[in-house]
């Protein structure tokens, strides 16, 4: 995974599958690159990105090895404050 811009740039996103509750409603849905179940994903993710459902990633990062930065951006961060505010 690459973070060029201060989280603005990845080619992964780790993404929850759609049969589990999402507290954002304008999130996007997308298929799960490895076992193309349908996925949430927020609508300003970084592009171009794969996207990942949280239950294959673990396989993912067996098969590609080395150290696993994440990041989240700052959008979503912000977001995320917002919400945990209201909740
Ligand atoms: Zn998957």
């Amino acid at each position: 995974m690459t973070d060029t811009h201060g989280g603005g740039a990845a080619n992964i996103v780790i993404c929850l599958r759609t049969d589990k509750p999402t507290p954002f409603i304008d999130n996007e849905r997308g298929l799960c690159s490895r076992c193309q179940c349908e996925v949430w994903y927020r609508p300003h993710v970084p592009r171009p990105h794969q996207l990942i459902c949280l239950e294959c990633f673990p396989a993912l990062h067996a098969k590609i090895g080395g150290d696993i930065e994440l990041l989240v951006t700052r959008q979503t961060v912000a977001e995320l404050a917002v919400y945990l505010r209201r909740n």
